[in-house]
């Protein structure tokens, strides 16, 4: 295993980590009254940053001050003043790209070579994207029926407003771009943002907001308030102060977070957990089967919402292609995200590393074989070894829950409909790739699963023109594209009498 000497870290995140730390509000550092937040280098198992563990008090002050943005000078910036300052903000993304992306691989475990090109790549990609919506949003002109009083006519229109002030929470799997997810269409739409990052990942989200401050973004538009989910997270989306929540993580605190939205009326989107299936048809050769398998789930080590952590291949084929997954996993070169030919990088904590070697235990001692990996890797940091797991049943815990790490469960199938029916059976239906060019068998399966978003001979690809989001216990909503608008908005109608 290799990891890279502090010395070889750009000087820019050496002087930001040097920095003391605290919330982000009106364009302000502000410390936390309360305890701390200890932050992890992953790869080593080492504290390099604290970081406030945010209390109700603050997250009042962070929520005071996105609707004070809202009510002030923010509300007087024209859609194009928007636009501006979010092509600004993507530029600024790019020209601090390199600080940015090891920043974000010191504090996460990924590849740099991942966090150069999706964390800093796409954020880049979907700033600009979300920066031209600012000056394309629109309603409609309406004609009306109304019949009295007599000579009276009436016009009908709908205005979009924006919906608020927004409460973001995030997780840590890909902490630059889901603050961006967020921040971008809020902006667009006019809204104003505090967000809480995972209490694992919170370097890239404090770093950003310093960016949104240079890029012209007035004070109280973006806010962001470290600390935990159960206590800051919690202030924060049952705060009354809130008019949206937008949350991505585990379904299970989607929930919550769902209940705790509607007690206010609060608008809420959720984009929640998955147990995408892979499905290879007999007609892919083995090399195309093996790598589109092994990309599906070892990518960001296993942690994507819509990772393909369930591989059904027709059986004609399963030995083969299996087989060869197996060694291919086994030989992927498993260590720190700093030294690009890593494969698989740590996990993002200790607390993850236990949970997905936990699932894998669980697998094991409910029958199931693995044939590559099943366990940790050399620590000191975070590692759990790409692990592919046959012999299971399909009520086993490893096939049903998001486990979030580089663990796949692979499993033979006969024919369509007994694909189908398998693919459909979990809560979850976020995600899901089909694997063929027989078009007319790919074109009778798209209707048949029940997911967001169905890939065809890929997998994870996200665009940030393509609507994103769940089916089923996946979540409430969509992200990207002109769904987005829709998510930060209000529609008013009007009704003129003349
Ligand atoms: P999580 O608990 O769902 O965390 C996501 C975010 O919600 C974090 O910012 C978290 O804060 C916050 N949070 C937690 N409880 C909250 C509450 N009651 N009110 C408001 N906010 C709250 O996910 P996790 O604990 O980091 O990971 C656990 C499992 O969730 C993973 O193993 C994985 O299966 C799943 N997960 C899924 C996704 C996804 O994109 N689908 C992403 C991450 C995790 P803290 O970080 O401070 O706890
Ligand atoms: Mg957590």
């Amino acid at each position: 295993m290799t990891a890279v000497p502090h010395q070889q870290i750009d000087p820019a995140v050496s002087a930001f980590l040097a920095k003391p730390r605290g919330h982000w509000i009106d364009n302000k550092v502000v410390a936390g009254q309360g305890g701390k937040v200890a932050v992890y280098d992953p790869a080593r198992a080492e504290v390099i940053a604290e970081v406030p563990d945010g209390t109700s008090a603050e997250v009042d002050a962070a929520v005071a001050a996105a609707r004070r943005a809202l009510e002030g000078e923010w509300a007087a910036a024209r859609p194009a003043d928007r636009e501006a300052m979010l092509y600004r903000l993507s530029e600024l993304i790019a020209a601090h790209g390199e600080e940015l992306a090891q920043l974000e691989t010191l504090n996460q475990g990924k590849s740099i070579m991942m966090s150069r090109m999706l964390e800093v790549g796409h954020s880049v990609e979907f700033t600009r994207y979300m920066a031209g919506w600012a000056t394309k949003i629109e309603g409609s002109t309406l004609d009306l029926s109304l019949a009295f009083p007599p000579g009276v006519r009436y016009r009908g229109m709908t205005v979009r407003e924006p919906v608020g002030v927004v409460g973001a929470v995030i997780p840590w799997n890909f902490p630059l771009i889901m603050a961006v997810w967020k921040i971008a269409p809020a902006l667009a739409c006019g809204c104003t943002v505090v967000l809480k990052p995972a209490e694992e990942t919170p370097l890239t989200a404090l770093r950003l907001a310093e960016l949104c401050a240079e890029a012209g973004i007035p004070a109280g538009v973006v806010n962001v308030i470290t600390g935990r989910g159960e206590t800051t997270g919690a202030a924060l989306v049952s705060h009354p102060g809130i008019d949206k929540v937008a949350f991505t993580g585990s379904t299970e605190v989607g929930k919550k977070i769902g209940h705790a939205a509607i007690d206010n009326m609060t608008r809420f989107s959720l984009e929640l957990g998955g147990k995408s299936p892979v499905i290879m048809l007999e007609d892919v050769p083995v090399e195309m089967a093996v790598g589109g398998s092994a990309m599906s789930i070892f990518f960001n080590q296993g942690q994507v919402c819509t990772a393909g952590s369930r591989l059904y291949v027709q059986k004609r084929i399963f030995d083969d292609v299996v087989g060869a997954l197996g060694q291919a996993a086994s030989a992927m070169t498993v260590g720190s995200g700093f030294d690009p030919n890593n494969q698989i990088n740590p996990l993002v904590s200790e607390r993850q590393q236990k949970r997905v070697c936990g699932y894998i235990n669980q697998g094991l001692a409910a029958g199931a074989r693995a044939i590559a990996g099943g366990g940790p890797g050399d620590g000191p940091g975070y590692f759990v070894k790409p692990t592919v797991l046959v012999d299971v049943d399909h009520s086993m815990s490893v096939v049903q829950e998001e486990i979030f790490g580089p663990v796949v469960v692979a499993m033979p199938f006969d024919d369509l409909d007994d694909v189908a029916k398998r693919a459909n059976d979990t809560v979850y239906g976020l995600g899901a790739s089909i694997w063929s060019n027989d078009m007319g068998k790919v074109m009778s399966l798209i209707p048949r699963i029940k997911a967001g978003t169905v890939w065809v001979n890929t997998h994870n690809m996200i665009d940030p023109n393509m609507p994103f989001g769940g089916f089923k216990q996946s979540g409430y909503g969509r992200e990207m594209g002109r769904a987005a608008i829709d998510l930060y908005t209000e529609t008013k109608s009007v009704c003129i009498a003349y």
